[in-house]
């Protein structure tokens, strides 16, 4: 399968990981909106949130709880930050394996930028 996030995980290509688990991978984005700007990916080829299942529930509440626990890291958890899953073409998603943009370190603005 042809899918940049994939070749991640199996280290065809090196991301730089901020946090892995059995089910989870975290590395900074190539191109940060923000200070730190981090992506949480499931290990599971999931195109889009579209295509979550029913059975990828618990998965889909890990990426937001490792979210979480980096922003908990990078200290920036009680000021706010910014979590997005951009969906289709609309939505701007350009890599069509979902991620979660963990964005922190600024104030954002809503609902633009
Ligand atoms: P999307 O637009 O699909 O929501 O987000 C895709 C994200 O992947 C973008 O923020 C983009 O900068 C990031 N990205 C694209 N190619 C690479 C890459 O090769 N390495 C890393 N670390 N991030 C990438
Ligand atoms: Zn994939």
């Amino acid at each position: 399968m042809d899918c940049l996030f994939c070749k991640m995980i199996n280290r065809e290509i090196e991301p730089d990981i901020v946090y892995e688990d059995d089910h989870v991978l975290a590395f900074n984005d190539i191109n940060p909106q923000a200070p730190t700007h981090v992506l949480v990916i499931p290990k599971k080829h999931i195109a889009t949130l579209n295509d979550i299942q029913e059975e990828d529930l618990a998965l889909v509440g890990r990426l937001h709880r490792t979210a979480v626990k980096l922003a908990g890291q990078y200290g920036f958890a009680e000021e706010g930050y910014r979590v997005v899953m951009n969906c289709n073409e609309n939505g701007g998603q350009t890599v069509f394996h979902i991620h979660l943009h963990l964005m922190g370190g600024r104030q954002f603005t809503w609902p633009a930028g």
